[in-house]
């Protein structure tokens, strides 16, 4: 079993990355925690990669502090950092089998032959790959080769695993196991993962926090739920998935909730709203469609517009008499027979569902 003691804290204070002028980074403070699956998802140019390396030690900062355990690393060079990572492109040597690619971490520590052969051993089994010790990554499939470099980043024990989309070379159903095997990897191993990704289901599934990126700046850094269900900004809310903004007048909050008015209803939300908010926005998932005015919660009046089949759901398209634009997502189960473009409905939702942005 690989040790579980080994996982570090990172602590990042105002990391900055310039490049000829051009800001990559600007002021990223986060902290990694030990043992954490933390997951750094944003647009293509975002930044992810470039934070990524500057952890990694093969990028320097521009600005800012790195800390591992507490004890600064800013300058510390990449194999003095020694963490494990693992790429897009697998980086496995051709000429070498698949234990021997494994292996080669630990010859260059320079560990004893007993113990190289106990930990390949194992790690092999860890990875599934028991049985291909003895191939050449030319004779493995695509995903077996990402365990292969999952593996010989593994093999050492490494404080900190950076991952920088690993899988996106992966068909759909590869995909899907090997973000299985992931998380069954980060149990096991106890050790600290950052992974970069822009596939926001791939984030939400793996990870116990996510940082936000946009334009080399942090967004937001929470738990999936949370950035999800209470994203920090619009810029968020609408990058993690389908979002309803529904703009209000007279819109206000405190401890107790907000609201406003849209379309002459009076909406509101259950939970406190940032600060100057004017929207109320709700997840498609959590309208749901009445063909008369429910007699609680939240409800705007809108014409069905169309509606998409999805197999397990269906997509519908509504418009508001003033010209808003709503989308549902509703369990195709619990569809109201003999729904037509045209006819009058209402989207309703309860206080609790919806949040002032
Ligand atoms: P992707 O998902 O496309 O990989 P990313 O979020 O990882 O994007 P980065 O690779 O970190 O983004 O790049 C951030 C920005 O910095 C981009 O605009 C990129 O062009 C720029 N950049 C990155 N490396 C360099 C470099 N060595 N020289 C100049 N500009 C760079």
């Amino acid at each position: 079993m690989l040790a579980r003691s080994k996982a570090a804290e990172i602590g990042a204070t105002g990391i900055g990355k310039d490049f000829g002028g051009f800001v990559a980074l600007a002021d990223v403070t986060l902290t990694v925690g030990r043992g954490e699956f933390l997951t750094l998802l944003g647009p293509s140019g975002s930044g992810k990669t470039t934070f990524l390396m500057i952890l990694s030690g093969f990028e320097a900062p521009t600005t800012g502090r790195l800390t591992l355990d507490g004890r600064d690393m800013t300058r510390t060079p990449a194999e003095e950092r020694a963490f494990g990572m693992v790429f897009q492109s697998y980086a496995l040597f051709p000429h070498m089998t698949v234990e021997e690619n494994i292996a080669f971490p630990l010859k260059v520590q320079k560990r004893s032959a007993a113990e190289v052969k106990r930990r390949v051993a194992e790690i092999v089994e860890m990875v599934g790959l028991g049985g291909h010790g003895h191939k050449r990554p030319s004779g493995l499939s695509g995903g077996q080769q990402q365990r292969v470099a999952l593996a010989r980043a593994l093999v050492y024990e490494p404080p900190v695993l950076l991952l920088d989309e690993p899988f996106s070379a992966l068909d759909k159903n590869l995909r899907g196991q090997m973000q299985e095997e992931m998380r069954r990897l980060h149990r096991e191993t106890g050790t600290t993962f950052v992974f970069v990704t822009h596939d926001q289901s791939e984030a939400l599934a793996l990870s116990t926090r996510i940082a936000i990126f946009e334009k080399g700046r942090l967004q937001q850094l929470a738990a999936p739920r949370e950035v999800y269900e209470r994203p920090a900004n619009r810029f968020v809310a609408e990058f993690l998935g389908e979002i309803n903004i529904l703009p209000l007048t007279g819109a206000s909050s405190d401890a107790g909730g907000g609201g406003g008015v849209f379309e002459g209803q009076a909406l509101r939300a259950a939970s406190a709203g940032h600060p100057g908010a004017t929207n109320l926005a709700v997840r498609p998932e959590y309208m749901r469609l009445h063909m008369t005015r429910p007699e609680t919660g939240n409800a705007v009046a809108a014409r069905l517009d169309h509606l998409t089949y999805l197999g397990a759901e269906t997509r519908l398209g509504l418009r508001t008499q003033g010209g808003t634009e709503l989308t549902l997502l509703l369990p195709t189960a619990e569809l109201p027979a003999g729904l037509e473009p045209g006819m009058s409905v209402w989207a309703g939702w309860p206080e609790t569902r919806g949040f002032l942005l």
